[in-house]
Parts: structure tokens; C-alpha cells; sequence
């Protein structure tokens, strides 16, 4: 992370913030108030740990970092999904520069975000675990609320950490945890994807990113040995904590839960740390959790039909609710059925946009102009009621999460003469 946050200052990307600023609201301010620029604060009120924030704040700074085109980046993604690499071990690194097992994270600058929010949490936070039969690795992201010294609340949802959880739990045993803060986008993208349990998120970051780990100390896990903080510790298996509330991608409150503890038993870090925040609800927090499902929606789309084009998640849609698929239509029911599996590809997925080929997905002017004159609202609409969604959309059913999906196929009409479509086009060129 710290190599690339050099190379982006060199490209006039970083904003570097030189005043005292608080972690209280200040931060998270200045994070909102600049969402297109990675923002560095220096100078960290009550704090010697200097914090940054947006690294991966628009598309095309991921592709950057990646090193890759910015239309390509799916194909990557699905590559590095299909194609794990091993992690080679190091016995030294940076990481390890400062090892205490007197943890007090309260010298950590955790940001406090939004006025009701319930506390200083740590969003950042690549959790890392092993399943206790198999040894399969699973990193994730997980919000980290702070309730002490040594303490945080993690929020669980029923995916793969749950699973070691439950399992470590079942045989009345704690589960182990690393936390990895400070990492490049490779890791942080990897531990956003829906991959399948078997498959270890840090070789698919690996995949994308070339990167070396470091044995933990307290714990049987292994960690990046260039991160900038790790803290160590155990989720307890017998002990929950009201944990929230804390803005999710919508920019909305979730909910208080009772949620697990995590007890710390090992803070490392290299020397000058930097502490990396992720502004919840920002451009950056829905870009890390919408991004990784592109490859999987068009994974199931291309198995409807093999000429799809492109796929985004849009900004508007908070990078998880709508998608915009453009395809080269083979038959009139393409579009319907491209919605269909989109949908069920991504369950949180709620309204989706089918386009022609000659439509840049990637521009929303030209989106709302393939609706306008390409949608017959009784036949190319069509809405599904009480499907399973997402349980951050306002709408949705609280305990279900039933919501109503819609899809718009916004392709030419094979029952419509194909001229009365054609975008008209002025013939001529400066060359
Ligand atoms: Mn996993």
C-alpha cells in the first residue's frame, strides 16, 4: 500500500492534508468531501499514526494499482477467481518491525464516522481464519467496532468466517483470527468476492497482485509481511456484544445486533505505520463490495448467451443494486432472460438495465437515452415482486428481506424496423 500510495502522489492523485485533524468526524469529513483523491492525513489529533483513506475510491485507480486496462479488469478478476496462486513465505519483513502482546488499540487512530454512529470502528480490516478440519484459509472484510483496550465487536454475516465460527464453536473453541490493515486493493478486492469456501482469498490476491506472507505470532495464521498494522487475537465463542449502529453502503443506518468478541493478543506493525480507513457508505466502501460481483453476473449471463459485452454496477446504485448489461442480440427474448440470470447471479441485485452493443455502459447519459427510445414501458419492463434481496435496501421486508426487482430490457426491438433505431452519424473526421 505504501509504494502505491508514493506512485499516485507522483500522478497528482493523493490530497495530502497537513493541519491537526480529528478522528472524530474530521477525517471522515474530509474522506466525503473528496471522494474522487486518495486523502493523507499527516497530522492525526491525539495520535502519532498517520491515516489514509480512498485509495480505492474510483475504478480507475484499481486498474492502476493492478496494472491493468479499466474494461479488462472482470476478466482479471474471473482469471485470479479460476486461478489461485500460492503464497510464498518469508521469515522477515516490515510488518514485523514492532510486535507487542500488550495490545491497547486505543493508540490507534479508529475513526468515528457519522453522527449516529455507535462508536470508533475499524473498517478496514481484513479478517483472516482457517477452517479447523480442512485448514482452507478465508480472509473478508469485516467492520470492527472498538469496545476496549484489547477488545472489538466483529459483525459476522452467514458467509465463510461464520462457518469457521460456527464450527470452532460447535467444539467449544474460540476461533483464531489476523487482521490485516494497510494492504494493496489485490487483497482488499479478494476478500470482497463471493468465492466459492474451498478457495483462499489471498492466493486470489495473490493471482492479481504478487505478495509475500509472514507467520503471525500468537496465532497459527499468516499475513502479508508488507501490511502496515496486524492485530492477533481469538473470537470468543461465548461471548456477544451489541455491536452498530454503523452507515452501510446506502449511506443509511444498520441496525444494533448482538454480535461476537473479539479478544487481541498481538499488535504488530512496521515503523511510521499507516493506518488505512474506509469511509462506510463512501465511493470506496461500495466500489470493494460491488466490483467483485461484476465477474460473477457475467459469468451466469454468458451462460444465456455468449456475446455479452460489458457489465457495470452503477455509482448510482451504490455499486450493489443496479446493474447495466450490454449485449449483441441474438433473439428477441435475450434481454428477459440476460435479466433473469443477473438477478439470481447477485441476490442483492434489484433493478437491471439490458443494453445494445452501441450503447458505453460506462455513461449514464447514454443509458437513460437506450431507455428512452428503445423501452416500450407494457412490454419491456418487468418487475418481479417478493424475491429474496438484500437486507440493506430500505424497502425490503426487515426479518425476510423480500423485496420487488425490476428489469428494463432496453434493446432495440426485433419487431421494430432496426433503421428507426440507428443513431445518426455525421460523416466526417478531422483526418
Ligand atoms: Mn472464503
Amino acid at each position: 500500500m505504501r509504494s502505491l500510495i508514493e506512485s499516485f502522489r507522483k500522478d497528482g492523485e493523493v490530497l495530502d492534508v497537513k493541519k491537526e485533524v480529528s478522528v472524530t468526524y474530521e477525517i471522515p469529513y474530509y474522506l466525503k468531501k473528496n471522494e474522487e483523491k486518495i486523502v493523507f492525513f499527516e497530522n492525526v489529533k491525539s495520535y502519532g499514526i498517520k491515516v489514509v483513506g480512498n485509495i480505492c475510491s474510483t475504478r480507475e485507480r484499481i486498474t492502476k494499482a493492478l496494472n491493468i486496462e479499466k474494461n479488462s479488469l472482470v476478466e482479471h478478476l474471473l482469471n485470479a477467481f479460476d486461478s489461485p496462486k500460492k503464497v510464498k513465505i518469508v521469515k522477515k519483513g516490515p510488518i514485523k518491525d514492532i510486535v507487542k502482546e500488550e495490545v491497547d488499540i486505543e493508540n490507534l487512530p479508529i475513526l468515528r464516522h457519522y453522527e449516529k454512529d455507535g462508536g470508533h470502528f475499524i473498517t478496514a480490516g481484513i479478517v483472516v481464519a482457517k477452517d479447523p478440519d480442512t485448514g482452507v484459509r478465508n480472509a473478508s472484510i469485516h467492520r470492527l467496532m472498538r469496545l476496549g483496550k484489547d477488545k472489538l465487536g466483529i459483525r459476522i454475516v452467514p458467509r465463510h468466517l461464520y462457518k469457521i465460527f460456527n464450527e470452532n464453536k460447535k467444539d467449544g473453541r474460540s476461533t483464531e483470527i489476523a487482521i490485516i490493515i494497510g494492504a494493496h486493493p489485490a487483497l482488499l478486492l479478494a476478500a470482497s468476492s463471493s468465492i466459492p469456501y474451498e478457495i483462499d482469498e489471498l492466493e486470489v490476491a495473490n493471482r492479481l497482485h504478487e505478495f509475500k506472507c509472514i507467520k503471525c505470532n500468537t496465532v497459527d495464521l499468516e499475513v502479508p509481511d508488507q501490511a502496515e498494522i496486524v492485530l492477533e487475537g481469538r473470537i470468543l465463542n461465548d461471548k456477544k456484544h451489541a455491536e452498530g449502529p454503523l452507515v452501510d453502503i446506502t449511506g443509511t443506518y444498520d441496525i444494533v445486533r448482538d454480535e461476537p468478541v473479539v479478544e487481541l493478543t498481538c499488535l504488530m506493525h512496521r515503523k511510521e505505520p499507516i493506518y488505512q480507513a474506509i469511509l462506510p457508505g463512501g465511493r470506496e466502501h461500495q466500489l470493494l463490495m460491488g466490483l467483485p460481483q461484476e465477474p460473477r453476473i457475467l459469468k451466469a449471463v454468458r451462460n444465456i448467451t455468449p456475446n455479452v459485452k460489458g457489465i457495470r454496477l452503477t455509482e448510482g446504485g451504490c455499486h450493489w443494486f443496479h446493474a447495466v448489461i450490454s449485449i449483441e442480440k441474438q433473439s428477441e427474448g435475450d434481454g428477459k432472460n440476460v435479466i433473469l440470470a443477473a438477478l439470481s447471479a447477485h441476490p442483492s441485485l434489484k433493478h437491471v438495465v439490458v443494453v445494445d452493443e452501441d450503447i458505453d455502459i460506462f455513461d449514464d447519459k447514454m443509458i437513460e437515452y437506450a431507455m428512452a427510445t428503445r423501452v416500450k414501458g407494457d412490454e419491456d419492463i418487468y418487475i418481479f415482486p417478493k424475491i429474496r434481496g438484500s437486507s440493506l435496501d430500505p424497502t425490503g421486508d426487515q426479518v425476510t428481506s423480500l423485496v420487488t426487482k425490476v428489469g428494463i430490457d432496453a434493446t432495440k426491438s426485433f419487431s421494430i424496423p432496426p433503421e428507426r433505431f440507428e443513431i445518426a452519424r455525421i460523416p466526417w473526421s478531422e483526418d
